[in-house]
């Protein structure tokens, strides 16, 4: 049984009531974790790794809930565009030539950097599931992977593949993988699409991952086609009976609102890709005061540009407070909840991960704060979402298995990853 144990940390649990511990200590064997506390004294037991997180902060892995992660390939390959130019002359018609080996390779990549970066966790919509679902497998993090599922006028995805291939998974990938479905979005799936989703859903317990509400475009499309706001027509075809994940959830009314908390729909803010894209602000400190389930997700590299989850907690604490001049709104706490235990809760994984809590995964993530830019240390929570940055992140693990330690991948090939996606990302832009 493989061991592990992290000493001489600032801990950071993020249970509830919890308080930073210092210096603090974590247990864990075959990836769960036994012991989560106060440091403590002399041990007579040994661990198979032992890590001296001194000078760090230990908390709960960040958990990235919406991405589609191969397109790291296309990471500034098209920015500072129109919404609708940028989709139809950019990235649709680039990513009609994706192949299998794109799509894993880009995966791979995006998962050398949200390691690097603390993230453990991800939740990932995009074409060519297998291949996704390969990378995160190989990758060693915690993923749930979704294959996209659309209505275009050329492409129609069968709903029944999508859930014969997450139920595939759910028997034969490790248990760290959770597959989900994901129909892309209302207004790209038809309604008999959304119902077969909703009841396959509840028949095999599975998440569904969709964009929601993020232009307000695709709002009146809706309302024009159904008669019903978006948030009252997935209500109505049976989707937000189940554990949902809906990403950008800019363009709700107040019934929509309320709905969405009523129903516990998980609410994934992306401020970085809204505020590129220059769709709009979500309603958060709203959704925080009515009790939303609200977590963070960087969205896909083209509209990001990083898979940086520090960085999108900063954006997500400095965003409100800039268009509303109210500096009290979406505090440091609230925005480190949002990036871990919120995002877990957001993907039905609430029990799992999120908090560093005996019996809970040994999903974790520590953070040097030795540099200048973290001194002098007043308060650890604004120092982790106002101060430090991605390179501050000295190791990374999920069930327990190191994944990143000062500067090395102890499982992958860096280098052949890196030079692989380059050659990916090459050869699609420049075979149109
Ligand atoms: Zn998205």
């Amino acid at each position: 049984m493989a061991s592990v144990r992290v000493y001489n940390a600032t801990l950071m649990t993020m249970a509830p009531g919890f308080e930073p511990v210092a210096p603090g200590e974590l247990v864990a064997s075959d990836g769960t974790i036994d012991y989560v506390g106060p440091q403590r004294g002399n041990h007579s037991a040994t661990w198979d790794t032992e890590i001296d997180a001194a000078g760090g902060v230990l908390i709960p892995g960040l958990v990235n809930a919406h991405t589609h992660l191969a397109m790291t390939l296309l990471r500034g390959y098209a920015d500072d565009m129109p919404l609708h130019e940028w989709l139809t002359t950019k990235i649709w018609p680039t990513e009609a030539r994706l192949t299998e080996d794109d799509v894993y390779w880009g995966a791979m990549l995006g998962i050398l950097e949200m390691l690097r970066g603390g993230t453990t966790c991800f939740s990932d919509m995009y074409h060519f599931f297998n291949a996704g679902t390969r990378a995160a497998i190989d990758g060693g993090m915690r993923a749930l992977p979704s294959g996209v599922l659309l209505q275009l006028a050329e492409e129609t995805s069968s709903v029944q593949a999508a859930v014969e291939f997450a139920l595939q998974v759910r028997q034969d990938a490790p248990s760290r993988i959770v597959p989900m479905l994901g129909p892309h979005a209302p207004y790209s799936c038809t309604d008999g699409m959304l119902e077969q989703v909703a009841q396959a859903a509840q028949e095999h317990d599975l998440g569904i991952h969709i964009h929601l509400s993020e232009t307000f475009d695709e709002v009146e499309q809706v309302i024009a086609a159904s008669g019903l706001r978006p948030v009252h027509y997935l209500e109505e075809l049976g989707v937000l009976e189940n554990t949902v994940a809906a990403a950008h959830c800019i363009y709700v009314d107040d019934d929509e609102l309320e709905v969405l908390i009523e129903k516990q729909v998980g609410i994934v803010h992306c401020p970085i890709s809204a505020m590129k894209l220059g769709s709009g602000y979500a309603r958060i400190p709203e959704m925080l005061a009515g009790g939303a389930r609200l977590g963070l997700g960087t969205d896909g590299c083209a509209s990001n540009n990083r898979l940086d989850m520090l960085q999108e907690a900063r954006m997500a604490a400095l965003m409100h407070k800039g268009y509303t001049g109210d500096p009290a709104l979406i505090k440091a706490e609230e925005a480190l909840h949002m990036a871990t235990v919120g995002s877990a809760e957001t993907l039905g994984l609430g029990e799992q991960i999120g908090t560093l809590e005996v019996g809970k995964r040994a999903d974790f993530t520590i953070i040097s704060l030795d540099a200048a830019h973290n001194q002098p240390l007043h308060n650890v929570f604004s120092q982790l979402i106002y101060a430090v940055e991605a390179a501050d992140v000295v190791c990374t693990a999920v069930d327990g298995v190191v994944l990143y330690h000062n500067g090395e991948y102890p499982h992958l090939d860096a280098e052949h990853i890196i030079a692989r996606a380059n050659e990916c990302a090459m050869r699609l832009v420049n075979s149109q």
